[in-house]
């Protein structure tokens, strides 16, 4: 896939990536793509059904979910997802690289890698959501679901994913 290098470049630089989940459906910016005229753009809900569908779970099984355009200046540049602490809700970036594959892929639920990643920071933040801030609980439960989903160990979402927890955890230890 045309895309994984880019991908892999891109997860490199990424020190604290905080995935999270969640389902409210507030937003509706990325539906001006699809009136440009030129190429579709799939709405942020769409995408995030298809990624619930890869899980095989409704989207009220998780906590709700909120769109938003880009991080807000406490949360990483390079997140893709995140959480605050004594909310039940999971904000998902939607300007990440990884959104803006799945939205702009041919076919609606096309772009599986980003699908399967979406699903797997879905769990990921849905995992802090219920059991708190703990990071390496919060991969684990990533990586488990790549795994599930097909992209498991030798594959580049995989790794990427790996390389992401062992920056994160690091990071942790003071380094
Ligand atoms: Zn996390």
């Amino acid at each position: 896939m045309r895309g994984r290098d880019a991908d892999a470049r891109q997860r490199a630089g990424v020190p604290d990536r905080n995935p999270q989940v969640g389902c409210g459906l507030d937003s509706d910016q990325y539906r001006r793509g699809q009136l440009a005229g030129r190429l579709a753009v799939w709405t942020a809900e769409t995408v995030l059904v298809c990624a619930l569908t890869l899980l095989g779970r409704p989207a009220d099984s998780f906590p709700p979910i909120t769109f938003i355009n880009e991080p807000p200046a406490d949360v990483s540049r390079y997140a893709e997802a995140f959480v605050r602490t004594g909310e039940r809700r999971i904000y998902v970036i939607t300007s990440s690289w990884m959104f803006q594959r799945a939205q702009n892929a041919t076919f609606q639920c096309g772009e599986h890698q980003a699908l399967r990643k979406l699903a797997s920071v879905l769990v990921h933040e849905e995992w802090h959501v219920t059991h708190g801030g703990d990071e390496a609980g919060a991969y684990a439960a990533q990586l488990i679901t790549l795994a599930y989903l097909g992209s498991g160990p030798g594959h580049p979402t995989y790794y990427d994913v790996s390389l992401s927890m062992r920056m994160t955890l690091q990071g942790r230890k003071g380094r």
